[in-house]
């Protein structure tokens, strides 16, 4: 069983509007965009990030804003629903607060014991806010969101799955312990993590295979401390049968990759260099920042991308 792996990294997503996406994240739910750039793979699509002051590992929601995409089809062999964590007594002024934003499918309910609030993103995206009550992370506000009901971080990841068993055997071997189960729902803990320490199975036998549009899930990292770290987690999964992608350069962090036997994507990438390796803590996200094998097309894409604020 492995011990590098923290928690979540961040969790990266689909969207099909850069401006409805940033306008949600920042003035919604009052995430701090820490970096503005493009995907590395696809550069005329932004690659959008929010999080907390210094999008530290495990608080870092991602977007891959693809304009009119359309949207996906929710079903099994993806993360269904990302959980952020909320202060215990926060959930009714969320509540509240998303209902002045008038979000979709807008529910408090109770799961695992720990009271959330559920609602769909501009995509149709599933997301939760989790009552949680000894989370230290410290918060990024404003926007009309202070410190007593900021979103902490990730709580969990949900993933929904035809079958569990592999899955959890994954997980298992990750470093994960199941804690918890309610219904439908397991619960995996990873001990000593980052905060963003959990990752939930439901378990849907006869529901259909996702279709990947805006709003789905794209894949989910978990966070390592180092690259030193990251190849002795990427050693491990090939010995185990794995394939792995090669150690890729993402600026921000190092990321290697993996399809898990449930359908969804994962990626281990490293807490180093972080988001402030190529501008200064206190402008984080405002400037479009490129990878150097991009910068040749900034022109170009300083023109083409949706401008936002
Ligand atoms: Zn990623």
């Amino acid at each position: 069983m492995l011990n590098q792996i923290k928690g979540l990294h961040h969790v990266t997503s689909l969207a099909s509007s850069a401006r409805e996406n940033n306008a949600f994240f920042t003035n919604v739910l009052g995430l701090r965009r820490v970096k503005k750039t493009v995907n590395f793979d696809a550069p005329d699509v932004y690659h959008l990030y929010y999080g907390d002051a210094d999008g530290t590992p495990g608080t870092v929601m991602t977007y891959f804003p693809f304009p009119h995409a359309a949207r996906g089809r929710p079903g099994t062999g993806e993360v269904g629903t990302t959980a952020f964590a909320i202060p215990k007594g926060s959930a009714k002024v969320w509540a509240e607060r998303l209902g002045t934003f008038e979000v979709e499918d807008l529910a408090t309910d109770t799961r695992f014991g720990e009271v959330r609030v559920t609602f769909k993103g501009p995509d149709g995206d599933g997301f939760a806010l989790v009552e949680t009550g000894d989370d230290d992370r410290a918060p990024w506000t404003g926007n009309g969101v202070d410190a007593d009901m900021a979103i902490r971080g990730f709580h969990s990841a949900e993933m929904r799955l035809r079958d569990a068993g592999a899955s959890a055997e994954l997980l298992r071997f990750m470093g994960y312990e199941e804690v918890d189960s309610d219904g439908d729902h397991t619960r995996f803990a990873v001990p000593g993590g980052n905060g963003a320490d959990v990752i939930d199975i439901e378990t849907l036998p006869g529901v259909q295979h996702a279709g990947q549009g805006a709003g789905s899930v794209h894949h989910i990292a978990f966070a390592v401390e180092n690259r030193a770290r990251q190849l002795e987690v990427r050693e491990a999964l090939l010995d185990t049968g794995y394939q792995v992608t090669p150690v890729i350069d993402r600026d921000y962090f190092w990321a290697i990759y993996f399809r898990t036997p449930g359908g969804v994507l994962f990626e281990v990438a490293t807490n180093e260099p972080g988001f402030d390796r190529d501008e200064d803590s206190a402008h984080l996200g405002e400037a479009l920042k490129l990878p150097s094998q991009h910068e040749h097309l900034r022109t170009t894409l300083e023109r083409h991308l949706e401008p936002i604020e």
